[in-house]
């Protein structure tokens, strides 16, 4: 067929329903994996399995890597030619470790999209499903078809740190709501009431949070925080009192502490009568 083919290393859950949406769209695949016996479901299904990882490498110009992080990508691609290939690195990592990445395999002649992958892996490939990239705009479309066939490319621009910085970004909001979530099940559960009990105002809770977005964005972005709604003192008195029940309760108070602390300190810094949206100048460190 006329599809690109393409490599792809590390077989985890998300590479694996990477490889399953490439397959299905009538890509060829070749793969590899560090642990042999995980690419034997895709290989069933008819991608290609390289010997070595230098041999996937070389079946290919197009290569897509989703493995823990970017020192992994130095234990798969270390002596294999790299020489005119695009390395696609969904793997998540920090800024610093993503541009040494970059300079890395241009010294080898090969170019760097950085990708972050923003569904779960039984979602790749939906409609809902978006990934970012960053990197040299030019080899992004050259590739935006077949990214598309995971889900929908963003490209966010030139430099390689910036998919990393929204994927985090996106992940930071993710895992602070999922440990808030939790410790509020424990704060109830404290009193006897079970998690599904709690569990339909929890979702009404978290659906709401949308509606502050908008809000939250027009004063950040004007550096102004009317408090004429919720003003930074009557957020931080709440905060104090999830400090105290959680306290009460005998659970870990690291989370509402670490809130507590942000509120405290923006009372301190004079934003008592302005909105919450004010905190962001504490945590920037104004
Ligand atoms: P896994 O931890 O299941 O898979 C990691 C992969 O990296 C495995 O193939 C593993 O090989 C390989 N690997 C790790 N270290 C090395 C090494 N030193 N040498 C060779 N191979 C190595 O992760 P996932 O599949 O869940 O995720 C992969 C990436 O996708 C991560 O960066 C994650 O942040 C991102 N992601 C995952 C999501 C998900 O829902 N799972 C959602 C969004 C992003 P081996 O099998 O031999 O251990």
């Amino acid at each position: 067929s006329g599809k690109t083919p393409l490599t792809l290393i590390g077989l985890g859950p998300m590479g694996r329903a990477m490889v399953h949406r490439f397959l299905d769209a009538g890509h060829r695949v070749t793969v590899w994996n560090r642990t042999a016996s995980r690419a034997d479901d895709v290989v069933a299904r008819g991608a290609t399995r390289a010997a070595t990882a230098a041999e996937a490498v070389e079946a290919n110009r197009l290569v897509l890597l989703s493995l823990t992080d970017y020192e992994a990508m130095y234990a798969v691609l270390d002596g294999a030619d790299l020489a005119g290939r695009v390395v696609v690195n969904l793997s998540s990592d920090t800024p610093e470790k993503t541009l040494k990445a970059a300079a890395w395999l241009a010294e080898r002649g090969a170019e760097l999209l950085v990708g972050g992958v923003m569904v779960p892996a039984p979602l790749v490939g939906d409609p809902s499903a978006y990934v970012f990239y960053s990197g040299p705009e030019e080899v992004f479309d050259r590739h935006r078809d077949v990214l598309a066939v995971i889900g929908r490319p963003d490209h966010l621009g030139q430099d390689h740190t910036l998919a990393q910085l929204f994927y985090q970004a996106q992940l930071d909001v993710f895992l602070t709501s999922l440990a808030g979530m939790l410790h509020a099940i424990a704060l109830v559960g404290s009193a006897g009431v079970s998690a599904e009990r709690f569990a339909p105002y929890l979702g009404d809770l978290l659906s709401s949070l949308n509606l502050y977005v908008e809000e939250t964005a027009r004063h950040v972005d004007a550096g102004e925080h009317p408090g004429d709604q919720a003003n930074v003192t009557m957020m931080g008195a709440t905060a104090d009192h999830i400090v105290g029940a959680t306290e009460a309760a005998g659970l870990d108070a690291a989370l509402p502490r670490a809130v507590q602390s942000l509120y405290r300190r923006a009372v301190e810094a004079g934003h008592g009568r302005d909105s919450w949206t004010a905190l962001v100048n504490v945590i920037r460190g104004r």
